[in-house]
């Protein structure tokens, strides 16, 4: 079951990318959040190395009791100041990085752990009140301090669009953060921002026509998510 799902949906990404030409590739982070270790275990077994989820505790969890080959971690759901601690020593890549708070909490920490923390700064471009990430208009404050800190790496932006029924309808969204991308590498060292994450179960095709290096799919690989 999951093994066909995960095949249609790594053929769409490849159809999706070659429709607009891109020869850089798509990494597909499959997103186990409300579902059990063993889901992990079965996408590993396919061949996924990168996984996501949302909350550092279920997270913690699953890694605890993961066994198979080794794979890079994403946090891609809110984070809380009191959760940066557990975070930073879990993660490989923290994709919700939304405030000069939580800039402040990771560098802290990493410096603690002699880490430094990869990064991705979350911006909410379609101002949507239910959901985090700074504005566009924070955002060139925070992607300049973020640069300043020793123990921190930023490695691109993320972004999540409204749900839409016809995803053509946040294409626009993904075209904004696609230039705010290519506009923030200028500002850091060549090579270091390569990660633009967007584009999840209903949306990552559109999205991957808009440059998405990253997409974070749950659905389309494990079925719907289950809330007990
Ligand atoms: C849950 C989640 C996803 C995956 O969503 P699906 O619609 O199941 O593909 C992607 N990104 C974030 C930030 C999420 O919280």
């Amino acid at each position: 079951m999951i093994e066909d799902a995960l095949q249609k949906v790594q053929a769409r990404i490849e159809q999706a990318r070659l429709r607009v030409g891109r020869t850089d590739k798509v990494t597909l982070v499959a997103v186990t959040k409300n579902h059990p270790v063993s889901a992990v275990e079965e996408v590993a077994q396919l061949g996924i190395t990168n996984v996501g989820e949302n909350r550092v505790q279920e997270a913690k969890e699953k890694m605890l009791t993961y066994r198979g080959e080794p794979l890079t971690w994403h946090l891609i759901g809110h984070l809380q100041t009191n959760k940066v601690r557990q975070a930073v020593s879990l993660f490989q890549l923290i994709h919700s990085v939304d405030s000069k708070k939580l800039l402040d909490e990771i560098d802290k920490v990493a410096a603690k752990n002699d880490k430094v923390q990869e990064i991705l700064l979350q911006v909410n471009v379609a101002r949507e009140a239910s959901k985090t990430g700074m504005t566009v208009e924070e955002f060139p404050a925070l992607r300049d301090y973020a640069k300043t800190l020793p123990h921190i790496k930023v490695r691109g932006l993320m972004c999540i669009a409204p749900f839409a029924e016809n995803p053509e309808t946040v294409r626009p969204v993904f075209r904004v953060a696609a230039a705010l991308f290519e506009d923030m590498k200028q500002y850091f060292p060549a090579g270091q921002i390569s990660e633009l994450s967007m584009g999840m179960t209903h949306d990552f095709e559109v999205a991957i026509e808009e440059g998405a290096t990253i997409v974070r799919v749950g659905t389309a690989i494990f079925g719907e998510r289950v809330y007990y």
